[in-house]
C-alpha cells in the first residue's frame, strides 16, 4: 500500500509516491483553498480530526425491535401482499413508530435520514387512505431532488401495484406538456420538486384545492438549497384543513420555526442515528497537491475491497473532470452533477446501482437524498463546505448494519 491511514487520530504522512505533473479540478495548484478566493460562500474550516474516527461499533448493534409487525397495521391486503413482495418483513423504526400516528390522521414530525425507511413510513398509510377518496388529486410530496423524487415515485408505484392508483412526478430538467397531460389525468398523488411544482401553480394546470396530505420530504435540505419561497407558495395554496407531514434529518431553530407555521399539534418521532457516523471508519489521506490527490485516489480504486465507492467533488466541472480522469486511468466510473440533465443523471446512477461501474463521482447537491444500497466508501475528494455536508457525505455508507468507510483528503500541513 503506498498511501497510509492515520493513526491514533493524527493525520497520515500521505502518498510517498512521484509528483506527477498534472493539474486537476477548478481553482488548480496546491494548497488551501479555504477562506474564499473562489465562487460560492466560503468554506467553513473544518479541523481534520473531525474526519477521523477508528471506534466504529460493531453491525450487529443496529437491530432495531420493532413494536408492530407490518400485519398489525391496518392496510388491505394487496397492500400487505405489495409490502410482502419488497421482501420487508419488519417495519424500521420510523415505520414502527409514525404509520400510527400517520394512520390516525396527526401532522407528524419525523427526525430520520435517508436509509432509515422514512419513505415507506409515509408512503404506505397515504396509499392505504387513497381508497376513501374521491377528490383527486389528494397528496402532494415534495423533495429537493429530482432523483429523490424520483426514488419516491418509483416507491410509490411498487407498493400501490395493483391498487389503481396513479401518480405522476412534477420535477425540472424534463419537458413540461407531458407534465401538464399527466395533471390534467388527475393522478391520485403528486410528486415533485419545489421549483417546477411552483411553476406548474403558478400556470394554474396544478390545483391544490382538494389536496388532503402534503408531504415535505428533506425539509432541511430545501431550505439549504434556497427553496423555502417556493415551499411557503405551495403551502399557501394548499387548504388549511390538511395533514402534514414533515421529514428532515436535522432539526435547527429555522426548521423549528417553519414547523410552527406549516404543521398543527404534531407529534415529532426521531430516529435520527448520530449513528450513520457511528458506523462508518472515517480517516483522513494527506496530499500535496491535486496531482497528488489523483494519484492516490486512483491507487486506492485498484484496490481490493473498494467494490462500490461513492466520490464527491465540490463543483460540477471538477466532478465531471474527475470522472473522465479515472476512465482514461482504466477506472470505469459515473458522474452526477448538475450540468447532466435527467436522463443522464439516471443512467449514470442505475449504472452504479446496478454495480456497472464500481465509482461514482457527485457533487453535495447532486447526490442528495439518494438511496444507494451498500456503498462501501465514501471518498471526499475535496473537503466538504461544512460539517453538516461531511455527515451527509458519509451517511451515505455503513448503512443498514454494514460496516463503511470514509477517507477525507486533506491538504498537507
Ligand atoms: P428510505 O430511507 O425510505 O430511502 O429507504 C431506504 C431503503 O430501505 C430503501 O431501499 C427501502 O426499500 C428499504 N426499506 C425501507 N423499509 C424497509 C423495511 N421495513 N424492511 C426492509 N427494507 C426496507
Amino acid at each position: 500500500m503506498a498511501y497510509q491511514q492515520s493513526r491514533g487520530g493524527r493525520p497520515n504522512q500521505g502518498y510517498q509516491g512521484g509528483g506527477g505533473g498534472r493539474s486537476f479540478g477548478g481553482g488548480g495548484g496546491g494548497g488551501g483553498r479555504r477562506g474564499g478566493g473562489n465562487r460560492g460562500p466560503a468554506k467553513k474550516y473544518i479541523h481534520p480530526s473531525k474526519f477521523i474516527n477508528k471506534a466504529v461499533s460493531k453491525a450487529d448493534e443496529v437491530v432495531y425491535e420493532s413494536k408492530h409487525k407490518f400485519a398489525d397495521f391496518p392496510f388491505g391486503a394487496q397492500l400487505h401482499h405489495n409490502v410482502a413482495s419488497k421482501g420487508y418483513e419488519n417495519p424500521s423504526a420510523i415505520q414502527d413508530q409514525a404509520i400510527p400516528y400517520i394512520i390516525e390522521g396527526r401532522d407528524v414530525i419525523g427526525l430520520a435520514n435517508t436509509g432509515t425507511g422514512k419513505t415507506a413510513a409515509f408512503l404506505l398509510p397515504i396509499i392505504e387512505r387513497q381508497s376513501g377518496i374521491t377528490l383527486r388529486p389528494s397528496v402532494l410530496i415534495v423533495a429537493p431532488t429530482r432523483e429523490l423524487a424520483q426514488q419516491i415515485d418509483e416507491q410509490f408505484r411498487e407498493f400501490s401495484r395493483g391498487l389503481d392508483l396513479y401518480s405522476t412526478l412534477i420535477v425540472g430538467g424534463v419537458n413540461i406538456d407531458r407534465q401538464i397531460r399527466d395533471l390534467k389525468r388527475r393522478p391520485h398523488v403528486i410528486i415533485g420538486t419545489p421549483g417546477r411544482l411552483k411553476d406548474l401553480m403558478m400556470r394554474r394546470v396544478l390545483q391544490l384545492k382538494n389536496m388532503t396530505t402534503l408531504v415535505l420530504d428533506e425539509a432541511d435540505r430545501m431550505l439549504d438549497m434556497g427553496f423555502l419561497p417556493d415551499i411557503r407558495q405551495i403551502v399557501n395554496e394548499m387548504p388549511e384543513e390538511r395533514q402534514t407531514l414533515f421529514f428532515s434529518a436535522t432539526i435547527t431553530p429555522e426548521i423549528s420555526a417553519l414547523v410552527n407555521t406549516f404543521l398543527k399539534d404534531p407529534v415529532t418521532v426521531s430516529v435520527r442515528t448520530s449513528e450513520t457516523a457511528e458506523h462508518v471508519e472515517q480517516d483522513v489521506i494527506e496530499s500535496r497537491d491535486k496531482a497528488h490527490k489523483l494519484e492516490i485516489l486512483t491507487e486506492m480504486l485498484g484496490q481490493k475491497g473498494y467494490e462500490k465507492v461513492l466520490v464527491f467533488g465540490e463543483t460540477k466541472f471538477g466532478v465531471q473532470r474527475l470522472s473522465d480522469h479515472l476512465d482514461n486511468s482504466g477506472i470505469p466510473s459515473a458522474a452526477i452533477h448538475g450540468n447532466k440533465n435527467q436522463s443522464q443523471r439516471q443512467r449514470a446512477l442505475k449504472q452504479f446501482k446496478d454495480e456497472r461501474v464500481r465509482v461514482l463521482v457527485a457533487t453535495d447537491v447532486a447526490a442528495r437524498g439518494l438511496d444507494i444500497p451498500n456503498v462501501t466508501h465514501v471518498i471526499n475528494f475535496d473537503t466538504p463546505q461544512t460539517y453538516e455536508d461531511y455527515i451527509h457525505r458519509i451517511g451515505r455508507t455503513g448503512r443498514g448494519g454494514a460496516r463503511g468507510h470514509a477517507h477525507t483528503f486533506i491538504d498537507r500541513r
